[in-house]
């Protein structure tokens, strides 16, 4: 045994080692200057480490771009292997896979990164074992499609569409995704995949790609909102995504934006509420809407081609649609100055037939001054967003595990 001495020099240098280690997971990407803030240590001592554990090969140096200025800053070294994300949705399971050490700057085309992608469509209330095996059987396919050993796998990245309470690992709210409630989705998923499974909710993985690799990076303050089957928001706040006291924080879907009359009034929500933006801004809703007029089934797509085209009903509903989000948005706008907003999900994709009337209703509804500045935009992942953001919560586990 080699162990070091506390207080003997080595076991200082060993000390601030591992300070500078923790401070660069801490912080995902800082630069030395961020490191010698966040430790207390002196430049050069930093600056003598980071060469240290760079030649050493476990930190990586990149060039990368803050506040409009390129600074040098450092990131943890994935070890060599490959993680896997998974997105489920009410009605699809989308499995991707990436190198551990490919996952780091993107310049854009994210998606590119990804070595295998495979995806497939689910039972609305699905239950969570179906969902499971299903993802099971993407996975294994994926891996084989980049002839990728089952052994290289280290570990899973799953979301879903419902908040996962952080302290027990257990889907709640009833309603939301009832499959799925009360089963430890990280713990039934680890017994099938063979390997290390995290587990978060699906618009804060939507965060965690677009302040990686899209919309939101180098945002300190800033909102992802979800618009789907589901309706949910992911908070960056200080630099850091925002979980709250329980995981579970951002369920913009279940603020209620319509109580016409009083309660009882709006649309019963299947959390229980009424008037909760979701039934306002869902997919289901948007579709539900004018399939009278045009006939269902009734895709997001063809609504966005109608709107387009200049129908006028399309155009109405997604434009009341933008407002309810706007409004919603407004009052979260109030409490936290966010810088920017980004908009994703599968309404996305109207881009400003919905931003538009957004914007105005953000005005309408924030405290004069809280929207002043505020850069509403539209997602720039696309569909890759929530699976890409479920392999950033793998590789975060991965480099939080990994020496
Ligand atoms: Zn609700």
């Amino acid at each position: 045994m080699n162990a070091v001495r506390p207080g003997s020099p080595a076991g200082l240098r060993e000390a601030n080692r591992r300070r500078v280690l923790d401070a660069v997971l801490a912080a995902g990407e800082p630069t030395q200057s961020g490191i010698a803030a966040a430790t207390g240590l002196a430049p050069a001592t930093v600056s003598n480490i980071v060469r240290d554990l760079c030649r050493e090969g476990r930190l990586t140096a990149s060039t990368t771009v803050r506040d409009g200025r390129r600074v040098r800053a450092v990131r943890r070294t994935p070890p060599p292997g490959v993680v896997a994300g998974i997105d489920f949705g009410h009605r699809h399971v989308r499995v991707g896979i990436a190198r551990a050490a490919d996952t780091g700057r993107l310049e854009g085309g994210a998606a590119d990164r990804l070595l295998a992608e495979r995806a497939c469509e689910l039972a609305e209330a699905h239950d969570a074992g179906v969902g499971l095996d299903a993802a099971a059987a993407l996975l294994e396919d994926a891996l084989s499609a980049a002839d990728v050993p089952r052994a290289e796998l280290l570990a899973v990245g799953i979301g879903l569409p419902a908040p996962v309470d952080a302290r027990t690992g257990a889907v709640g709210e009833p309603g939301i995704l009832p499959g799925w409630v009360g089963i430890r989705p990280a713990a039934a998923a680890a017994e099938r995949f063979g390997a290390p499974v995290v587990v978060d909710n699906d618009a804060l993985l939507g965060t965690l790609a677009e302040q990686a690799w899209g919309a939101l990076s180098g945002v300190d303050d800033g909102i992802y909102l979800k618009l789907s089957d589901g309706v949910g928001a992911g908070l960056v706040l200080g630099g850091r995504p925002y979980r709250g006291r329980a995981g579970t924080a951002g369920e913009l879907g279940h603020v209620v934006v319509d109580d016409s009359g009083g309660p009882p009034g709006g649309a019963v929500c299947r959390c229980g509420n009424r008037g909760c933006l979701e039934t306002w801004a869902s997919t289901a809703t948007v579709v539900g809407l004018l399939e009278p007029l045009l006939g269902a089934p009734l895709s997001v797509d063809e609504v966005v081609a109608r709107a387009r085209g200049g129908h006028a009903p399309s155009r109405r509903v997604l434009a009341d649609t933008g407002a309810q989000v706007g409004r919603a948005l407004g009052g979260l706008c109030s409490v936290l100055t966010p810088a920017r907003i980004v908009v994703g999900g599968e309404l996305a994709q109207a881009g400003e037939l919905l931003l538009d009337p957004l914007r105005a209703a953000l005005e309408r509804w924030a405290l004069p001054g809280a929207a002043d500045g505020v850069e509403v935009t539209t997602a720039r992942l696309g569909r890759h967003a929530h699976v890409l953001g479920a392999v950033a919560l793998a590789l975060d586990h991965v480099l939080a595990t990994h020496g």
